[in-house]
């Protein structure tokens, strides 16, 4: 409503001209086919057992969301290698804050390990890989992102059957419309379900009769153990050994053909010559000549090689990028007290961790680029001034912050410059 105190006439004009200049005719037209769309659904959502009186209280009046078509179609502003994403999830706020969460949770932790098979680590590193421990749930509205990504973008009839799913959990009262928020794709929760996972996999764990991913730390990770045990996993096992690959003369180990589905009994690979890091042989701890083991090496013959057993699989079901899984593996193995790769990575320019990734910000910021804030996250802002820093400091131009940067930027602090 207009304060009276302001000339009718004028504040209309004026808004008139705002509406003019500012909203252009096709959004106006979208959310015309956007409702016709959502009106089209309701035969299949009720086929779906969604019923009249759920989608009335969640799908009228729904606004389209163009953000997540924005998301569906972006592409990553600058190529990060294997040790960049890493350095960045497995770095010492996500070790000394996942201790701290081993400590709080351990007796649920421990109920979770009895009754599914999952120890606690490895849940705690999921947890602290998908929502940064409860911290990054995401802030997008379920329903309405799914109900853009049902009606407009790619892969339309997958995101309306995930939208159905929606719908049923709030229709069975496990969590309520408006704390339901989640990442553009609809993952929710603490450890981020797709909902049609929820219906599959999420389970009560608190005992007060709903499953609650975003309110309940015990349901969310009961959840995510009961999904990897689902998965397969194994107790006990661990999810790789990492080996040391034989050279020919001065030729790499030949990876051709090999990756996490190859299989081959350990016996093959010691009779290929490949032996543990340290040396001694594959067989022992627990394995066996013929259990099964995939050779991966995420960043080439030069860098550390992995022969992956079944619980790699099992995490890589979670969310299917072999950075991820070996990032959860890695962050679960240094969370019960294991140390980091022996093989170091291929390069002279290792990558940054998020306190340093918010220290190079900070010190970017203060030579005058507009970054809004120092947050650790690389958004096209930030990639602009390493560009131009990189440019400014006599590096190469990619975009890419590494340790080289980070050094270049402190010496100019402490410079003065
Ligand atoms: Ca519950």
């Amino acid at each position: 409503m207009l304060p009276l105190s302001i000339p009718l006439r004028a504040a209309c004009a004026s808004s008139l001209i705002a509406l003019l200049l500012l909203v252009p005719s096709r959004p106006i037209t979208a959310q015309a086919a956007f409702d016709k769309c959502v009106e089209s659904l309701r035969p299949a959502a009720r086929t779906a057992r969604v019923n009249d009186a759920t989608w009335q209280a969640h799908m009228r009046g729904l606004e389209r969301d163009e953000r997540v078509l924005a998301s569906l179609d972006a592409q990553p502003e600058i190529r990060l290698s294997i040790w960049d994403y890493i350095a960045a999830t497995v770095d010492d706020e996500r070790l000394q804050y996942g201790a701290r969460m081993l400590q709080q949770h351990d007796s649920t932790l421990r109920r979770i390990e009895r009754r599914y098979g999952v120890d606690p680590a490895t849940v705690v590193a999921v947890w602290g890989l998908e929502s940064n421990f409860g911290q990054g749930l995401g802030g997008m509205q379920l329903v309405r992102s799914l109900a853009t990504l049902s009606c407009e973008g790619r892969r339309q009839t997958y995101f309306r059957s995930e939208l159905f799913a929606v719908l049923r959990i709030l229709q069975a009262g496990h969590m309520q419309a408006d704390q339901l928020r989640g990442s553009w794709a609809g993952a929710f929760g603490h450890v981020q379900f797709m909902p049609s996972t929820f219906e599959r996999l999420a389970v009560d764990f608190d005992g007060d009769g709903r499953r609650d991913l975003m309110q309940s730390v015990p349901d969310a990770l009961a959840s995510a153990a009961n999904f990897l045990r689902n998965a397969g996993w194994r107790s006990g096992e661990p999810w790789s050994i990492e080996v040391k690959l034989p050279r020919r003369g001065s030729a790499p180990f030949n990876l051709s053909g090999e990756g996490r589905t190859v299989k081959r009994a350990l016996s093959t690979w010691t009779a290929r010559g490949i032996t543990r890091v340290d040396g001694t042989p594959l067989v022992g701890k627990g394995l066996t000549a013929d259990t099964r083991a995939a050779l991966i090496a995420p960043a080439g013959a030069d860098g550390p090689a992995f022969l992956v057993l079944r619980n790699y699989d099992a995490i890589f079901r979670y969310n299917a990028a072999q950075s991820y899984t070996i990032a959860i593996a890695h962050l679960a193995d240094r969370l019960r007290g294991g140390a980091p790769f022996v093989t170091p990575w291929p390069t002279d320019d290792l990558g940054l961790s998020r306190a340093e990734r918010r220290e190079m910000q900070r010190m970017m910021m203060a030579r005058g680029h507009p970054i809004s804030a120092a947050d650790g996250v690389l958004r096209a802002s930030t990639i602009a001034a390493v560009r131009a820093e990189q440019r400014e400091l006599g590096l190469s131009v990619d975009g890419r912050p590494g340790q080289r940067l980070l050094q270049a930027l402190r010496a100019q602090a402490a410079a003065g410059r």
